[in-house]
């Protein structure tokens, strides 16, 4: 799956929204987050956030944000 990490918070910015083809994007408290079970893992968002937000939960420390993107996009 893909996270949105805090670079996201004050980011005004729905481009990742945007191009998600399955609608995986939810709105946290203060920035956007990715419900894990529903990202296709297809890294499209990625390269569109302008703050550099979203990055596969590959990279090294990913897991908290894995658990608050899922936290936040269960909310709804
Ligand atoms: Fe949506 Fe693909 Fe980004 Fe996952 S990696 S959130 S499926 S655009």
């Amino acid at each position: 799956t893909y996270v949105v990490t805090d670079n996201c918070i004050a980011c005004k910015y729905t481009d990742c929204v945007e191009v998600c083809p399955v609608d995986c994007f939810y709105e946290g408290e203060n920035m956007l987050v990715i419900h894990p079970d529903e990202c296709i893992d297809c890294g499209v968002c990625e390269p569109e956030c302008p703050a550099d937000a979203i990055k596969p939960d590959t990279e090294p420390d990913m897991e908290k944000w894995v658990e608050f993107n899922r936290k936040y996009s269960e909310a709804w």
